[in-house]
């Protein structure tokens, strides 16, 4: 029997509606390329939002068609979103941070009519527009005064709202409709494309709403320093206003001093994003030996927050949340909010937890699976490929059948790539991405775990293990640091300061300190470049 219950569509275009009617005064404040700090309200968004999509249609985009976005973090970027979804099209998000050939590839593949960029990108499209496709109409987000002299025809984001009308009957269409689509990065080959789907994403929102969002004060501030290009900023720009809290958008300014900055100006609660943002942060809050002023959460994901960081936060009273996802879910699939019987333990089983990836939100179906596709138990000890199901998650690449022919097990589960164990409790523990763990003697090391202690030494700043070939043991670890100061410690002194938790044969073979450590284009330490940059690198007991 079926139930008897009106079928409405999930529409992206009845988040802002709601949005405008229910928390119309909550806002968006972001800092713009044109210098300044900038302030409109949701009820004030939904009307130029309204006038952007007038335009869009006026500009022949139509049902399905890719609108690109080339852009920081801000209102104008936020009102895309909801416009280009709002009429039906599809928000193709690119990262800047691809190399050109990646943003010619995404581009062509994507089909994309138009590209919405910030004045900083300009000179980026210029150099690569012969290679995009004929017939792009182009347009910065910027006033006329602020318009740069350019080569690309480019229309003026201002110029196109003005005139609009204010209001708009959003169209109505099929749920499943898509709305937005984002590449992937940092993984060899071409990017792939996640297209997610106005129900996906209005799901998602109300997922992350549920967990994350949850215990926030009424109309609180967020902050998302993950970038709108990287996954949505993790779903943020729908699930804060459907909850009444106002976005706090850093445009380009990303460095601790820049944060710390405004996150005190303007009384963040809570700020998402990856771990190496969160240590720029941190050497701010001690360069001034305070914390941001009503800072009281961060949440932290894309790569696995150390340990020491966690606990550096939760000594100034930040409450951390460790987060787990993935592109192609939307991405949130864990969050590290604590339960009860957690939050009465001390403070170092606290941080034990913490520095797990936290337990799955609801709608997302987690499994391990062992090498031939057996599922393993959730006892905190086995270790297998991580699979997921659930409505956030991809079905399929986008005009991509090879690799989609690959991406799902025989249950139809898509495969993460992640190997990680779970505990009885839900606690998912990410143990490496199956291609950066260190394979010896027949044995598997965690490179997290090995950068998570070595992290824990006053000396390293940042670190990396990577695998190196040793012709007995298969592969090696290897320490690549980043120093904190003058200090250089020996590799045997930091064995001595690892070798509490980890058996003689994991910890790693030499340490190599650099300036710096290579980022991938979303802020992770891309180990593909440092693979390559040490592949003529050979260990000390290899020399001759
Ligand atoms: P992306 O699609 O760029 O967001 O990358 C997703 C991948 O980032 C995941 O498959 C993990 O390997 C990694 N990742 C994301 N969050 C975490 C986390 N909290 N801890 C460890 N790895 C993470």
């Amino acid at each position: 029997m079926q139930g008897m219950m009106m079928q409405q569509a999930l529409l992206i275009s009845d988040i802002l509606n709601y949005a405008a009617e229910a928390h119309g005064d909550a806002e968006i404040i972001s800092v713009r390329t044109e210098g300044d700090i900038h302030r409109q309200t949701y009820r004030e968004t939904a009307a130029r939002t309204a006038q952007l999509a007038h335009a869009l249609q006026a500009q022949g985009v139509q049902l399905g068609d890719r609108v690109a976005t080339l852009a920081w973090n801000g209102y104008r970027h936020f009102e895309l979103y909801y416009a280009v979804s709002g009429i039906g099209s599809v928000v193709h998000t690119i990262n800047p941070r691809l190399s050109p050939e990646q943003l010619i590839y995404i581009v062509n593949h994507a089909a994309d009519k138009m590209i919405f960029t910030d004045v900083t990108f300009v000179p980026l499209l210029e150099a690569v527009k012969d290679q995009l496709p004929q017939g792009l109409t182009y347009v910065v987000m910027t006033d006329r005064a602020h318009m740069p002299a350019n080569t690309l025809n480019a229309l003026c984001y201002e110029e196109l709202l003005s005139g609009q009308p204010e209001s708009i009957t959003w169209p109505e269409f099929d749920e499943n409709t898509a709305a937005g689509l984002c590449y992937t990065s940092g993984t060899t080959g071409n990017p792939k494309g996640a297209l997610y789907s106005n129900r996906s994403t209005v799901l998602h929102a109300l997922y992350v709403s549920l967990v994350l969002g949850a215990g926030y004060p009424p109309a609180s501030k967020i902050l998302p320093v993950v970038p709108q290009f990287h996954v949505n900023a993790w779903g943020l720009p729908y699930a804060a206003p459907l909850m009444g809290h106002s976005l706090v958008m850093p445009g380009a300014a990303l460095d601790g001093p820049s944060l710390f900055k405004l996150m005190d100006s303007e009384q963040v609660f809570s700020a998402w994003g990856v771990p190496t943002v969160w240590l720029g942060l941190m050497g701010e809050i001690k360069a001034q030996g305070r914390k941001p002023e009503g800072f009281s959460e961060i949440v932290v994901g894309g790569s696995a927050a150390p340990r020491s960081m966690i606990e550096g936060f939760e000594t100034l009273g930040v409450d951390v949340v460790h987060a787990w996802g993935m592109t192609e879910m939307s991405p949130i699939g864990t969050h590290g909010k604590m339960p009860e019987s957690v939050k009465t333990k001390s403070f170092k089983e606290q941080i034990d937890k913490k520095s797990l990836q936290g337990r799955r939100v609801f709608g997302v179906d987690l499994k391990i699976n062992d090498e031939d596709g057996n599922r393993l138990p959730h006892d905190g000890v086995a270790a297998g490929e991580l699979f997921v199901r659930g409505n956030g998650i991809i079905s399929g690449y986008f005009n991509n059948e090879e690799a989609s022919a690959t991406a799902f097990d025989s249950e139809g589960w898509f495969g993460t790539g992640d190997i990680a164990s779970i505990d009885p409790q839900g606690f998912l523990s990410i143990q490496d991405r199956a291609k950066d763990l260190v394979k010896s003697g027949g044995e598997w090391i965690s490179s997290i775990d090995l950068e998570n202690t070595a992290m824990s030494h006053e000396a390293i700043a940042n670190c990396a293990v990577i695998a190196i070939p040793h012709p007995k043991w298969d592969e090696r670890p290897v320490l690549v640091a980043v120093p904190a100061g003058e200090a250089r410690p020996s590799l045997e002194a930091l064995h001595a300061h690892m070798s509490e938790h980890f058996a003689k044969w994991q910890l790693p073979d030499d340490v190599l300190w650099v300036e710096a450590l290579p980022l991938t284009a979303t802020g992770k330490v891309s180990k593909l470049t440092l693979r390559k940059q040490f592949e003529d690198y050979t260990l000390p007991e290899l020399r001759t």
